[in-house]
């Protein structure tokens, strides 16, 4: 008998018979012999609704408020399924994460789990129930306060509570067939990658793949833990993520798989650009800038400083972040412009990250003059560039983005011949 912990996303839950759709997958598991916990996340688009609607009552509402109006979309589905599981004759208990015993510290709406302690799940498992957990939730060690873990958090309460349990896999279900090369709602040729490494998927979700929140890679890799990405509106087998994809594992289908150069291709638009025009070119003044922002706790993605000006000595400075956090960084640099004596700031929040993954590229030269040819060829400005051991990014125009990762999808060879990509349900809110 195995241990299979399975989560349901928004899409996959979204009305009263995709959840009755769900329960029967589950009680399936469950007769095949195996012991059932599920996570769930909040139905459809009801944590956008939520945060719409605490935004009409307020404009900054406070963390602890916002949390404990947020968990509320967890704990409908999860009774819901719940019952419709009852409906089908067998047992199912729903709890939330605190009563799960998923352990946040208190940063509400970004919480990271300090532990977790299964106490009443195990004993729902051993008394034969389907237990059914709330995602995306927990409670603080220190304040007791309810948290959630950040949007797209349930993803990690499904591997948190699977490492805990010692589960023997843990089952993504969401309304695609797995993890594509790129966003098949861009680039409808992609293909469905039978395995990925844990380093990759994490360098994707860094990069704006939405399917797994990048918390959930890290625990996973962390734990060793095997996750399977697959459609909860289809039977195909999905993508495996685990830590080496490419030695033989002859339980796994596709394991004859080559390393590929190229795994994925993946796209944010949720950034934007400052450029601090005209810094003096002096010891100490990126070390001032990066610490204004710091202190406001905004987390900088890349950054780009020109050579200075022979005539002026001054230079520019230019970096991104997510959008949501530019006002708090364009008044914080405000503040510091009298002490650095920077000419300007510009702000730009039309762009966007392409980013090509694959750890086939440590072995690889000529990677990054294939990218760029095909964005050139594409007619697609370079704004900013970055890179580490396994990922080439680059900041172009947002009206940019579709055409340039469908041309680096190209180049690289990873169109399929036929579509075999499925966008089965979701809004894409
Ligand atoms: N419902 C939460 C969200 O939309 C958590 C999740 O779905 O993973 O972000
Ligand atoms: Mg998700």
């Amino acid at each position: 008998m195995a241990l299979v912990v399975q989560k349901y996303g928004g899409s996959s839950v979204a009305d009263a018979s995709c959840i009755k759709r769900v329960a029967q997958r589950i009680v399936a598991t469950k007769k095949a012999g195996n012991d059932v916990v599920v996570i769930v996340s909040a139905m459809g688009d009801t944590t956008d609704e939520l945060l719409d609607l605490a935004e009409q009552v307020s404009p900054l509402p406070p963390g602890r408020e916002l949390d404990m109006l947020l968990t509320s979309g967890e704990r409908i589905s999860m009774a819901l399924l719940a019952m419709a599981i009852a409906n089908l004759g067998h047992e199912a208990r729903s709890f939330t994460g605190s009563q799960a015993g998923v352990i946040t510290d208190s940063s509400h709406g970004k919480a990271r789990i300090i532990d977790v302690t299964p106490g009443r799940i195990r004993g729902a498992i051993d008394k034969g129930h389907i237990a059914i957990v709330a995602g995306f939730q927990g409670v603080s060690q220190d304040t007791k306060d309810i948290t959630t873990l950040g949007r797209g958090g349930s993803d990690t309460t499904a591997v948190a509570l699977a490492a805990a349990l010692e589960a023997d896999v843990c089952e993504i279900y969401t309304d695609v067939d797995g993890i594509f090369t790129a966003d098949p709602r861009i680039v409808p040729p992609a293909r469905k990658i039978p395995k990925i490494s844990y380093d990759e998927m994490m360098e994707m979700a860094a990069c704006g793949a939405k399917i797994l929140h990048l918390r959930c890679v890290e625990y996973a890799r962390r734990f060793d833990l095997p996750i399977h990405v697959r459609s909860s509106f289809s039977t195909k087998e999905g993508t495996w993520v685990v830590s080496d994809p490419y030695t033989e594992d002859p339980d796994i289908e596709g394991h004859e798989m080559e390393q590929p150069i190229i795994s994925g291709v993946a796209h944010d638009r949720s950034e934007a650009k400052i450029t601090v025009v005209g810094v003096p070119d002096k010891v100490g003044e990126a070390a001032a800038i990066f610490k204004t922002l710091a202190e406001a706790e905004i987390n900088i993605d890349m950054i780009v400083q020109n050579v200075s000006a022979a005539a002026t000595g001054r230079t520019d400075i230019s970096f991104t972040l997510p959008t949501a956090d530019s006002q708090t960084a364009l008044t914080a640099l405000k503040k510091i412009q009298g002490d650095i004596a920077y000419e300007s700031l510009l702000f730009d929040d039309q762009i966007g990250k392409v980013s090509l993954v694959g750890a086939g590229m440590r072995s690889h030269p000529g990677v990054t003059a294939t990218f760029f040819a095909a964005l050139a060829d594409a007619g697609v400005n370079i704004e900013m560039i970055s890179t580490s051991e396994i990922r080439i990014s680059v900041i172009v125009e947002q009206g940019d983005v579709d055409s340039a990762v469908a041309a680096a999808h190209r180049a690289f060879d990873l169109d399929a011949d036929q579509v075999e990509a499925v966008v089965y349900g979701g809004s894409g809110r």
